[in-house]
């Protein structure tokens, strides 16, 4: 009987399983998942569930029942320590040793540490578990309380903006003039830093966080010489992929495990998908990592299929979405190509209603729609059109956009 293993218990795993059988395959399934959990997703955890507005049954795929239903092997609470290729065989903690005839490594990322001291102490918190999530909920939900939070990407802004509706008191530090302008540049970077700054967070740019100190009752953030008092401590800096399996088993290994396309690595009946795969994009023909909720929902279903066999290409284009207090914003584009494109507004910055696009070569690359609902779809076509575009018309709101 053909056996097929899931290394990972996130969405991309999650995924791949249910296509599997979706697809109709009849042979073993089994995922070897580390946390406790069965595969779950994780926006709601910087965002309604941290809010207590939701609860897990909003961020786990399906019940463990589900995959008893479907004659998966869930193994959650398991570690996969070693991946031998040749030997299709996965070695798991504890000793015991899985053969697989095709294998998928969706093991994630994990949040990047930061190299200062008092990184470790208690009251120091990261963001990517449930249980982190819920840590986080039970300090915040009072309010009353002081967050320090060290960077200003994605996570963080969403955990600013649920610890100021609890009525906390928020510092943001961070190292840039402006959040957010690595992935948005720093005209939209600075729409978030205001509507931050209108909701009361002290917003703390150009600063340098030189250490976390703590006494167990006292913790303080070192800045720039300067202390800033906190009651806990958000560290937000990024995410690292998980590769020391791959990397170990001597797969080609770049910003993550290099995949085809079709998300083969570089070692026979091993595919990569979700956070950790750096995949070759057909479309802009170069590697992409992308460490974003659609990417792992789609790219499983992708990898599964790939390895029953089936030509296949991972071809979407790089989609986010992010709620902070009254914002929400959808994202879609290529962010090699964004860094460097021309930005063209349609609608209301200042308001916070409006689509920004990023044109280079004249051509649509990006597309972000803020407050503006219903244009996902129109904004990816544009992309996807790779059409000459008339910026001028782009920009002017009584032009459809799909008349393009
Ligand atoms: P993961 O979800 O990281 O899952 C990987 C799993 O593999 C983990 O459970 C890990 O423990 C397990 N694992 C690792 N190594 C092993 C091993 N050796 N053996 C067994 N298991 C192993 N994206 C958006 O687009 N929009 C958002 O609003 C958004 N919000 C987010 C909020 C938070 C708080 C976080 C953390 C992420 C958010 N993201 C968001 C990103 C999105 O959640 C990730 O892109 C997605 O989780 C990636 O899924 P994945 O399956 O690739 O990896």
């Amino acid at each position: 009987m053909t056996h097929l293993v899931i290394v990972g218990g996130g969405l991309a795993a999650g995924s791949a399983a249910e296509t599997l059988r979706a697809e109709g395959f009849d042979g073993d399934v089994t995922i070897v998942a580390a946390e406790q959990h069965p595969p779950y997703q994780r926006p709601p955890l910087s965002k309604g569930y941290l809010a207590g507005k939701e609860g897990a049954d909003a961020v786990i795929l399906h019940p463990a029942e589900w995959y008893a239903d479907n004659g998966i092997g869930l193994r959650t609470g398991t570690v996969a320590t070693a991946l031998d290729p040749a030997a299709h065989r996965l070695e798991l903690a504890g000793g015991e040793s899985l053969g697989y005839d095709a294998v998928l490594l969706a093991t994630g990322a994990s949040p990047r540490r930061l190299p200062i001291s008092g990184a470790d102490l208690p009251g120091v918190h990261t963001l990517r578990r449930i249980e982190d999530s819920d840590a986080l909920h039970a300090e915040l939900k009072d309010g009353g309380r002081r967050l320090v939070m060290i960077g200003s990407g994605w996570i963080g802004l969403e955990v600013a903006a649920t610890a100021r509706e609890f009525g906390n008191e928020v510092t943001v530090l961070e190292r840039d003039p402006v959040p957010l302008a690595a992935a948005l540049g720093a005209e939209l970077g600075n729409v978030f830093a205001r509507m931050h700054r209108e909701h009361g967070v002290d917003l703390r740019l150009s600063v340098g966080v030189e250490a976390i100190a703590g006494d167990g009752r006292a913790t303080v953030v070192v800045v720039d010489g300067e202390t800033v008092p906190a009651d806990l401590v958000l560290v937000g800096v990024g995410a690292v992929p998980n590769i020391e399996l791959a990397e170990a088993a001597g797969l080609d290994i770049q910003n993550g495990i290099l995949v085809d396309a079709s998300l083969r690595t570089s070692a026979p009946d091993v595919f990569a998908a979700g956070d950790v795969a750096n995949a070759y994009h057909p479309v802009i023909q170069r590697h992409l990592r992308s460490e974003h909720w659609a990417n792992a929902l789609n790219a499983g279903p992708v990898a599964a299929r790939a390895m029953l066999g089936q030509h296949v290409v991972f071809d979407d284009i790089p989609y986010f979405y992010t709620d902070q207090y009254d914002l929400g914003m959808e994202l879609s584009g290529y962010a090699p190509l964004m860094s460097q494109a021309q930005l063209v507004i349609r609608g209301d910055l200042e308001g916070r209603e409006f689509i920004a696009f990023w044109v280079d070569g004249g051509r649509v690359v990006g597309g972000m729609n803020v407050n503006v609902w219903d244009v996902n779809e129109t904004v990816q076509a544009l992309i996807r059109s790779g059409e000459p575009v008339d910026a001028g018309a782009l920009a002017d709101p009584s032009v459809s956009l799909e008349s393009l």
